[in-house]
């Protein structure tokens, strides 16, 4: 299987008249006036300090898209000028979701940690032009010098330093012969600039920690801002594309390149992705992760990639959401039910409709003979013929779902009730004759029914019409499963624009119900050992995939997504249908 042809193919047949959006505006302007010729050549820029999310799908499905679309190249590049903060274990988790996803960066992979020796180099060229300073200042101190949006800097009293002195303190630093957070490199730019990014913005800081390639061979690290244009420089990235909040920084990226005379790339930036009922930044998904309130990176609850890939998402669902949601300039935040509503797409036409019983309560057919076992026939996948049929066992004792049986129901209950008649899936009409209690807590513990002979499913004329089809499993024959249900991780939406209000108030906002684990559930003889992974509908319940907690004899399966799609009556709605 070629995921990545299939998905060009694909994408070539289902967007040819899509208008082109402002980053392919762009681009084709620039091919047309042959600014770079007629490359194409983007990049992939994580950093590993963490793993990645639903937003980086976004941007992996934009920046590979994009390089597939104009026949271009799209490099995977781990942005890892932080040594505190980064570890092999993202770096490794990094590579298997953007794979998953249908993306391939060939022979490009690399590291900004392989140009830490190049980006030193071109320092000392800039420092020699007179464009850099080694500054003594301390960090509160630089604050107080830096001024405000509405009041310019003060100059550095290092700053006019002279390039001989500037190349010694620099060669020091990089040697560690000076304490972290003693001195720091600085470009000679402009303190007055009412753009804050370009007064004499910090180069390079002292770290003494292990970097997880370098190790101990550096203790001074370029600053994010001015190793990643020298890196897309390098790598002769033509449009280099970040999120809206680097567009203060592009007359940075852009004096960074102009200054050391290299090859210029442009930044181009777009909005983030965000989503309700969620929160996206890594560093608060690490929060949940090591505080406990999810299990791991890859909970199925966490809008991670691996999160979703656990919980059963697809990499077409993803991409297709990626390509609905398509690329603004402006912020805004995604409804999570567009999500959603992608994954059930895809699964409609996929994946297997079996039953299984959620709520166990046991339903005995008293003039059905005891021993006897019917194999009735059923279909796949009404959607999808080409599936097949399968046979499921039928009996005397089955189980259905407590809460297809009341007791006592109000108007319009067309599911079992005493007295009631209605379809069990695939077999015969049944009618409630007995309610059965326990003695002591008055509980519904069974129901007796009787069955109709001539209404066996597909037996044609003599079937009469009844309104409740429900979902069953027969008790000598089912299978024992665990079931995990789960609902969002935030119960209500705030503005996600803003991070800080984010970060302040997100735990208050966690879902007490994110979970709910239904340990004694049954399921039809044909999934009793489904491999991990695996998808299927559960008539009436939804859409599920088998997770990897699974044992011999226990199948944990984890819901994708209920069946009913709020976004497609949204969508009706807004289309007036
Ligand atoms: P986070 O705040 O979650 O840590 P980040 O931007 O710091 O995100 P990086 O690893 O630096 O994470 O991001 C890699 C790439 O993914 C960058 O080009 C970034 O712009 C992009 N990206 C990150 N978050 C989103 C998002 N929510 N929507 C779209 N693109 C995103
Ligand atoms: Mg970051």
């Amino acid at each position: 299987m070629n995921t990545e042809t299939d998905y060009m193919d694909k994408e070539a047949e289902a967007n040819p008249a899509m208008p082109a959006n402002f980053i392919e505006v762009i681009i084709n302007e620039d091919i047309k006036t042959g600014k770079y010729g007629s490359r194409v050549h983007t990049r992939f820029p994580p950093e590993p300090n963490g793993y990645l999310h639903i937003g980086h799908a976004k941007s992996i499905c934009l920046n590979f898209g994009l390089a597939l679309k104009y026949g271009g190249k799209c490099n995977l590049r781990f942005d890892d000028t932080n040594p505190t903060k980064e570890d092999v274990e993202y770096v490794d988790s990094i590579q298997e979701d953007v794979k998953w996803l249908g993306f391939d960066w060939d022979d490009r992979k690399y590291y900004a940690s392989d140009y830490f020796e190049k980006i030193y180099q071109y320092t000392v060229e800039l420092i020699k032009k007179g464009k850099a300073y080694v500054c003594d200042l301390s960090a509160e101190e630089m604050r107080q010098y830096r001024g405000t949006l509405t009041e310019p800097g003060t100059e550095s009293p290092y700053r006019s330093r002279t390039i001989a002195e500037n190349l010694a303190l620099f060669e020091k630093m990089k040697a560690g012969e000076f304490a972290e957070g003693s001195r720091v490199l600085r470009a000679k730019i402009d303190m007055s600039s009412p753009n804050l990014n370009m007064r004499d913005p910090v180069l390079y800081r002292i770290i003494r920690a292990k970097h997880h390639r370098t190790g101990d061979t550096w203790c001074i690290y370029p600053m994010y801002d001015y190793a990643h244009p020298i890196s897309d420089s390098i790598e002769g990235v033509t449009h280099s594309i970040c999120t809206l909040e680097f567009e203060d920084h592009r007359p940075l990226y852009d004096w960074t390149l102009a200054a050391l005379g290299i090859y210029q790339c442009q930044q181009i930036e777009f909005a983030r992705l965000n989503l309700t009922n969620t929160i996206m930044s890594k560093r608060y998904l690490r929060r949940l992760v090591e505080e406990g309130y999810v299990s791991d990176w890859d909970d199925p609850r966490m809008p991670t990639i691996s999160g979703l890939r656990r919980r059963g998402f697809t990499p077409a669902a993803i991409r297709d959401f990626c390509d609905r949601i398509g690329v603004a300039k402006s912020n805004s935040t995604v409804d999570v039910a567009l999500l959603e509503h992608c994954i059930r797409e895809d699964l409609n036409g996929q994946a297997s409709r079996v039953m299984a019983v959620l709520k166990p309560l046991k339903l005995i057919i008293d003039n059905y003979p005891a021993g006897q076992v019917e194999e009735l026939i059923a279909e796949n996948n009404p959607e999808n013929p080409a599936m097949g049929t399968r046979t499921i066992p039928f009996s005397r004792e089955i189980y259905i779902e407590q809460d297809d049986f009341m007791e006592n129901p109000p108007k319009k209950f067309f599911r079992l009730a005493p007295g009631a008649e209605v379809r069990l899936k695939h077999a015969y009409i049944i009618k409630c004759e007995q309610v059965v209690k326990d003695e002591q807590t008055g509980e519904i513990v069974a129901v007796h029914c009787t069955y109709d002979p001539e209404t066996r499913s597909g037996s044609g004329t003599a079937n009469r019409k009844v309104k409740g089809v429900l979902h069953w499993v027969s008790a000598a024959h089912a299978g024992k499963a665990e079931v995990r249900l789960y609902d969002y991780l935030l119960t209500s939406q705030q503005d996600q624009e803003d991070e800080g209000a984010e970060a302040k108030d997100f735990v208050d906002r966690l879902n007490p119900n994110s979970l709910e684990r239904l340990v004694d559930c049954l399921v039809e003889p044909s999934i009793k050992m489904p491999p991990v992974g695996s998808r299927f509908q559960f008539l009436r319940c939804g859409y599920f995939a088998v997770d990897r907690d699974s044992v011999p004899g226990k199948p944990v399966f984890n819901r994708i997504i209920s069946l009913k799609d709020s976004w497609a009556k949204l969508d009706k709605k807004r289309l007036g249908l």
